[in-house]
């Protein structure tokens, strides 16, 4: 587990960015710790999602833009959901992602490739598409053949269909709306 180091270099333009682009005012947190009592992914983080807020706060970019929980996040919302001062906590992991591929913090690349592949087929079909996802990540990864034991019990579950859904008209308008956005403020890549 890595700490938060206090004595390092503060950037308050991190803070400041993070808070216009999540949304959040980060400053309420007042380290309850209940976002990471309820996390489910906190026992393969290295630095729990509340010691992230607190990174944040102080403006430690670099330690908290290299920490790999931002790649191991699941964005499944729990953290929001317990958070009493009602910031989107899951938002925020989200928004310290995007500015830790941006600005080249990519501390777990397997999971930015598997990240990226997820994209790749949301884009593509409008909603997720497993077999196009793991064809992507094994080709970015070479990690070919990874996790195809688990295929049998998911074909049997019917969780592995071949063919794609069809992308529903709003789903291409968002994302349209999206890269149009991300390409206007230069943060696409
Ligand atoms: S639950 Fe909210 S207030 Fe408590 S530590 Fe997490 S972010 Fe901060
Ligand atoms: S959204 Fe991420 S940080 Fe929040 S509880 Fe889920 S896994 Fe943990």
């Amino acid at each position: 587990m890595n700490e938060i180091h206090l004595n390092r270099a503060r950037d308050p333009a991190f803070i400041k960015e993070t808070e216009e682009r999540s949304g959040q005012d980060i400053g309420t947190c007042y380290q309850c710790g209940n976002c990471t009592a309820g996390c489910p992914a906190a026992f393969v983080y290295d630095r729990q999602v509340n010691q992230i807020m607190r990174g944040v706060q102080l403006g430690l970019k670099d330690q908290v833009l290299s920490s790999v929980s931002l790649w191991y996040c699941l964005s499944c919302s729990m953290c929001t959901l317990r958070c009493p001062n009602n910031i989107d906590v899951a938002g925020v992991m989200e928004t310290l992602r995007h500015m830790a591929r941006e600005q080249g913090y990519i501390t777990a690349p397997k999971m930015e490739k598997f990240w990226m592949s997820f994209l790749d087929t949301v884009r593509a079909f409008g909603r997720t598409y497993e077999v196009g996802t793991m064809a992507l990540y094994m080709m970015r990864s070479l990690r070919l053949g990874t996790d195809l034991d688990l295929a049998p019990a998911a074909l049997k579950l019917r969780k592995l269909p071949f063919i794609p859904h069809a992308a529903t008209a709003a789903t291409g308008r968002i994302i349209e709306r999206y890269m149009k956005r991300a390409e206007k403020e230069g943060k696409r890549k």
